[in-house]
Order: C-alpha cells, then structure tokens, then sequence
C-alpha cells in the first residue's frame, strides 16, 4: 500500500517537471500549500501553483515595503530600501567570483566575454533587478548595467534615481525587445524560485548570453542542513504565496546542465543581519512575549542596531557558464556533515570573538563594552 503522503502522478500532482519522475511526495504543508518532492532528482516545488491574478496580487506596489510583514503576510519585504547598505559585503563577493570566472573564460587573448559592445565595457544584466541596487554596484564595478523587473513600482524607482535601462516585466515578456544584444554576466539573485517555469526561463537566458558569458544564481539550498533542520519553520519555505519551487544544489545544476550550461562554482553565500530584524522574524509571531522580552533586553544593552554578518547555509551562488574551458571544480562541490560539524567548530567561536570585539569597539558604552575597560584596567 503506498503511504498517505505520495501524489500519484496525472492526479493531484504532475509529473517531475525536472527529471519527469513520478515518485513525488508531499515534504511540508504550509497553511493550505503542499510542497512536494522528487526522490529521483531532489527538486521541490509548490503542488499546487498559483495562478496569474494570486501572483499579481504579491506582487504589487507594496511589495517592497510590506507592513503586513510581521501580520502574517509573509511576502516580498519588510524594508528593502534599508537593507541596501546591509547588501554591501555580499556584493563585493560576488564581483570577485564573478570577475575570475569572466577572466578564465576569457582566455590569455582576452577574447569572448571581455570584448564588451558598449564602449569595451562588460555588460550585466540582472533579471528580477528590483530597485537595482546590484546594478548600481555593478557599475562602479566597471560593468555596463541593464535590468529586467516585475514590479512596476521598482521599475519606476530605478528609472527615477539612475541612468541604466531597466525594462518592464518577466523576462519571456522583454526578450524580444532586446534585439539581438548579448550580455557578458545574466544575474537571477532570489529569482529563480518565484518563477512559474524556472526551466523555460534558464533556457531564455541562456539563450542571452554571449559566449563564454556567465550565469550567476542565488537561491536557497532547499536540501542544506539548515533547511532540514529548521523544515517547514524557515521563512523560505513559508514563503509559498510566491516561492514555487525549491531547488538543492543537485537539482540546479541538473536543471542548468539541461539548459547547457556547466557549474563553475558553488558556494554558500550570507548575509548582514541586523540584530533587531532576525529577532523580530524568528520570535514577534509565535513567541511574541519572549520577543518583546528580548527586544527590551537588546535595546537595554544598546546592541539593538548592530549588524552581524551571518552564514547560515541557506543560500548558495551558482555560477554557470556555457563556455568551452567550463570545468567543473571538485573543490567546490558538497559538504559532508562532517565538514559542516567542522565549520560550525571553528566558526562559532570565531563569531563569538568577532561579536565580542565588534561591541566593544563600536558600542563602547553598552554593559560589554564598560565590562571590558573594567577587566583591562584591573589587569
Ligand atoms: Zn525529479
């Protein structure tokens, strides 16, 4: 008898649309959504996917600046706009991987991907740019920017405050308004998952690369061990009014090896969080008291702003190309949970002294800070 939880293909549930699998089975249920997974190839995805108007309707102008956040309307943003300066570090990442990877495809002549049509310039577009705040850094990096967005809202900032084109829609829609034009790097950052088929779309920015070009992906790591352990908890997985599928590292690279592209590099990526926020998002809906309790207690000590860099592994950069020195690095490859229990050893105290110095130096006057000049000044 097969168990409860499995969706016989051609009834509730679709075959795989990755691999055509038919073994699906329920992994989480979320309010009324079902998320669903395919043993044969790992990929998740929303059972039952929402239509164009329930799409449009996350989508909308608030999206960027939701107040119904914290209320239960887990979607889009709590504040985007102040997160940029939050964005800072991961960037500067990202420009370093990305640069190396354009100049081994390059090759010793400098060829392909470094012989930019806009004034020499390399060219980046960036699918799902929002307010354009990686483009906008990605021209300080020397790159000549081009975005793709959504939300009409964020298409009518971005066209406000800079001088780059930025386009209206998905990308199926601004293709053709592209002509024949190629780009040296197409970024999807959280974007991937919030399209209805992630397929088609790899296979239309492909198509947009010039050759040697590179892909660059984050998404979250549907299968890292945080994602396990924190289940159907964890605000990615929440997120079922607009995320619509969830893909590990193999059913990425699966997926953009369908679309002919090769993986160069994978990694876990993080991000600066500010003490207050993660508090707010882990505790303010189901633990509301000790919530308020910790947040009067943060604030006390006067840490309530401070920003921590944090690596959970939820997230990971893919960078894919379809050039013809696209090799594989074995380095880069998986984790074992013994390298993860390692990582952990050595980054947890690691983080606690960097926390530590951290609030002495920037907070001298809160209750750690005064400690510390106590115990210096008795030694
Ligand atoms: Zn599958």
């Amino acid at each position: 008898m097969k168990p409860s939880n499995d969706i016989p293909a051609g009834s509730h549930g679709m075959p795989c649309p990755l691999c055509g699998g038919d073994r699906v089975k329920v992994r989480y249920v979320i309010s009324n959504s079902r998320i669903v997974f395919c043993p044969d190839c790992t990929l998740m995805r929303l059972a039952e996917q929402p239509t164009q108007d329930e799409l449009l309707a996350v989508y909308n102008d608030e999206y960027f600046t939701n107040k119904q956040f914290f209320a239960g309307g887990l979607y889009g943003y709590v504040d985007y706009i102040s997160e940029r300066i939050n964005k800072q570090k991961e960037y500067a990442d990202l420009f370093a991987s990305v640069n190396k990877v354009l100049r081994e495809q390059a090759g010793p002549g400098g060829e392909t991907a470094l012989s930019g049509q806009d004034d020499g310039k390399r060219t980046w577009l960036d699918v799902g740019c929002g307010l354009g705040y990686l483009l906008d850094a990605a021209v300080d990096h020397g790159f000549c920017s081009e975005g793709i967005e959504f939300n009409q809202w964020a298409v009518g900032e971005c066209r406000k405050r800079y001088a780059f084109p930025v386009h209206c829609g998905s990308v199926e829609d601004v293709v053709p308004q592209l002509g024949q034009k190629k780009y040296d790097v197409v970024s999807l950052l959280d974007v991937i998952e919030h399209v209805p088929d992630p397929f088609l779309t790899l296979q239309i920015v492909r198509g947009l690369l010039k050759p040697g070009g590179v892909l660059v992906i984050v998404t979250q790591d549907s299968l890292s061990w945080t994602s396990r352990l924190i289940g159907s908890r964890l605000e990615d997985f929440r997120r079922v009014r607009e995320h619509l599928f969830f893909f590990s590292r193999d059913s990425l690279e699966r997926s953009l090896s369908k679309a002919g592209m090769t993986t160069v590099v994978e990694r876990y990526c993080g991000h600066t969080f500010e003490v207050n926020l993660v508090l707010r998002r882990v505790l303010y809906q189901r633990h509301r008291k000790l919530y308020d309790f910790m947040a009067q207690a943060i604030d006390f000590v006067g840490l309530g702003g401070l920003k921590v860099p944090l690596n959970p592994q939820v997230k990971f950069l893919s960078i894919s190309t379809s050039g013809p020195t696209a090799v594989k690095r074995s380095s880069d490859r998986y984790w074992g949970p013994l390298d993860e229990i390692l990582w952990i050893a050595v980054a947890a105290p690691v983080a606690v002294f960097w926390t530590f110095s951290t609030i002495c130096r920037e907070f001298p006057e809160s209750i750690i800070g005064r400690l510390t000049r106590v115990l210096a000044d008795m030694l």
